[in-house]
């Protein structure tokens, strides 16, 4: 049968669903203002001038600003955008917009749609809310967004109309960042001119601006929305702070990329779409290792642009969840006892040549490029590993970082066996003999015996590992802007780069290769002990780890003392990224936050032990005692496995009494160390309760219901 008349059999809804067909091109990119959109809508001279500063960085022309302004306007209301919206990133970690109409009264009753380009170029939401860190005294409180022409203009729909959303950052009133996307833009930018820098000292022809790449796998789990709004735990705090295992999890490994179930991927389908409508280049779905847990991941973008997409696709989520009567969950440790979800960061470099400068390559010239941004990132992560380990540190990461296969939070570099064995050789001087390659290996002049992509990376325990043409950052948590992680891998890169360009930069072209060779040598001897290949889920790596030196930061408060470093705050300030006050904002906030988040766990706990646990429990043991009571003066046998039963019920029932007014006195304190303690007690004894308690009677929801999607 022919297509035609195949369409033609078809009835009803089934024809009009056909003939509504789209495929992807044909929708793509539809709610991005993007550069070919720019075309239909801008004269020449606007385009040019926008698609230059775009692509090269700068600052917009103003003389354009009120043309691209009008030309967006345009273009939005076409799509039914009634508002427009500066959106940014403050220190909250998620993102902010405050919306405002496009609508100007003509005087006669009437009214005219503007938008002009100071209001694109300039915003000024009152944000005066948004955690500063003492950066913007109360007396000064505005904060200004500027627009990032870097990152395109794009589309919110909403359930009847639409916000044109233009990705800004956001400043104080000296200019001072108060937001996430600010340091990111100026690590790139510190970033870049460390890259074409080396490029000029290894006579590689510049062709375009070097850039950092970024793309970011996205874990998370779903689950039903009746579940969810059945746990005042979930929906107030993102994980359950109680919850008992349920006797069947992940051990079979059976949801793996296992079959997609059909609520599933219809929600999957539905996000891809939404996400290609925005011109987000989704790539990858797939089910992950826990039950009702998830992944999605982009194609790798421009740095910045991936990040804005990130957070994007996070939004987008958890609206489409709704649409579906699911729930999705972003925390990094929403169930005790399995996986938790994490957010692995590949990064890399594209360098002026247009090229992945972290890929191995099979050419002298390639080579040396590579073998030098290879030490750079080893030198990096070695020397701001506190740094790193900081920039992932959060209340919802803690549970994950060390447990149930996420990596550690000992921060080490996995390379695998041919790296390292070229590394080792470069350690004992540029002529040695290559057992694993075979040849003599010598930077920049005879070629790296060649790689095969991914055959190195079958190490799943690294928090940080090369993985064929990139680095990839496993640390990171599910719930976590991008942005922090990048900022600090941009600025360690920059500075390894600089110190590198500097010793390089002094040599005779005819010096210089003999200098590479050297420079490398010695950063390798300095910093090798952050190479691991080993398996870092074990106790023996932690003991090893020591020996080494290298930093195991477990807590959120450990970690983030790292950024007190006076190192640290050198780097910032030396490559523009953060002011010492900026860095201490960050601190204060990110202390304040940790605090904050454990204060109402602990409380939410309290309560929901008291109003909805224990009422359950006493009335499971009163109805127990009263049945053994009758039982057996009827049957007038001793019941004596079912008075242990009332026993124990008894037991972690004042177990639960006793924890929940310990933790309301730890609650009292400043210790969050003493309040973790009391909420890990008193949620063994309920937890233990849940195991004892009818399940009808239990008045949350079980793992086992709540995984197991259907
Ligand atoms: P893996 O098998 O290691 O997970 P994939 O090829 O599936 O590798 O890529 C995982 C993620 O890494 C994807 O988002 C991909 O786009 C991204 N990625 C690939 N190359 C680069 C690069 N050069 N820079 C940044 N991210 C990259
Ligand atoms: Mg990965």
């Amino acid at each position: 049968m022919s297509l035609t008349s195949r369409i033609k059999g078809l009835e009803g809804d089934a024809m009009t669903e056909f003939s509504n067909f789209q495929t992807i091109p044909e929708y793509y990119g539809e709610n991005v203002f993007s550069l070919k959109t720019m075309r239909n809508y801008l004269s020449d001279k606007a385009f040019s001038s926008l698609s230059k500063t775009i692509t090269d960085g700068g600052k917009v022309d103003p003389k354009i600003a009120d043309e691209v302004a009008d030309a967006m306007k345009t273009w939005a209301v076409s799509k039914g955008a009634t508002h427009y919206t500066h959106w940014f990133q403050p220190l909250t970690g998620s993102t902010a917009e405050k919306h405002d109409s496009f609508i100007t009264p003509d005087g006669e009753g009437s009214c005219l749609l503007k938008f002009s380009g100071e209001e694109l170029i300039q915003g000024e939401p009152d944000a005066s809310s948004f955690p500063s860190g003492g950066l913007r005294p109360t007396f000064e409180a505005r904060g200004y967004t500027g627009w990032d022409p870097t990152s395109p203009a794009f589309i919110k729909e909403g359930p009847q109309g639409a916000t044109l959303c233009i990705p800004t950052y956001f400043v104080g009133w000296h200019g001072e960042a108060l937001d996430k996307k600010t340091p990111l833009l100026r690590s790139m930018k510190a970033l870049t001119s460390q890259v074409e820098r080396l490029a000029k000292i290894l006579g590689i022809k510049s062709k375009q601006r070097a850039y950092a790449t970024l793309g970011g796998e996205q874990e998370y789990f779903l689950i039903d929305r009746d579940f969810y709004y059945q746990r005042i735990d979930l929906v107030q705090t993102g994980r359950t702070l109680f919850g008992k295992e349920p006797a069947k999890h992940q051990q079979m490994a059976d949801h793996y990329f296992g079959a997609i179930k059909d609520r599933v991927i219809e929600f999957m389908e539905d996000l891809d779409r939404e996400m290609w409508r925005l011109g987000a280049p989704i790539k990858t779905r797939h089910n992950e290792v826990a039950p009702g847990q998830y992944e999605v991941a982009p194609i790798f973008e421009n740095q910045n642009l991936a990040v804005d997409h990130n957070l994007l696709t996070m939004e987008v989520m958890q609206k489409v969840a709704q649409k579906h009567g699911l729930a999705c969950l972003l925390h990094e440790k929403p169930f005790h006892g399995v996986n938790g979800s994490g957010k692995h960061n590949n990064w890399s470099v594209t360098g002026p040549d247009g090229k992945n400068w972290l890929s191995p390559g099979d050419n002298p010239h390639e080579n040396e490029r590579f073998l030098i941004m290879l030490c750079a990132v080893i030198k990096a992560v070695d020397t701001h590993a506190g740094l790193l380990r900081a920039a992932i540190a959060s209340a919802g990461n803690d549970h994950r970082l060390g447990s149930h296969e996420a990596p550690p939070a000992i921060i080490s570099v996995y390379l695998g066996e041919q790296l390292t064995d070229i590394i080792e050789q470069i350690e004992k001087g540029g002529k040695a003999k290559s057992t694993k390659a075979g040849g003599v290996l010598e930077v920049g002049v005879d070629s790296l015996p060649s790689l095969p992509r991914h055959a190195s990376d079958r190490n799943r325990t690294s928090p940080f590992a090369f993985t064929g043409a990139k680095f990839e950052f496993r640390a990171v948590g599910s719930n976590q802007s991008l942005s922090g992680p990048n900022i600090i891998l941009n600025a360690a890169v920059t500075q390894a780069l600089d110190e590198i360009c500097t010793k390089l930069e002094k040599v005779s072209k005819k010096d210089l290769n003999k200098t590479v060779q050297k420079t490398l040598q010695k950063i390798i001897q300095d910093h090798k002990r952050v190479i691991f290949n080993g398996d870092n889920y074990t106790q023996e790596w932690v003991k090893e780890a020591k020996k080494r030196g290298l930093p195991n930061l477990k807590t959120t408060p450990e970690a983030l003392k790292a950024t007190q470093d006076p190192a640290a705050a050198k780097m910032f300030e030396k490559y523009g990224i953060l002011s010492q006050k900026e860095l201490q904002s960050r601190n204060e906030i990110y202390v304040e936050t940790y605090d904050t988040i454990i204060g109402y766990e602990g409380a939410l706990m309290v309560d929901m032990a008291r109003t909805l646990i224990l009422p359950a429990a006493l009335e499971y043991s009163e109805g127990l005692a009263e049945t053994i009571r009758s039982v057996e003066s009827v049957s007038k046998t001793k019941m004596t496995s079912s008075r242990t039963l009332l026993k124990d019920v008894a037991k972690y029932t004042e177990e639960a009494i006793e924890g929940a007014n310990k933790l309301e006195t730890a609650l009292k304190g400043s210790s969050t160390v003493k309040m973790r303690a009391a909420m890990a007690e008193l949620r063994e004894a309920v937890d233990t309760l849940e195991g004892l308690v009818p399940a009808e009677s239990w008045p949350l929801p079980s793992y086992a219901e709540m995984l197991f999607i259907s």
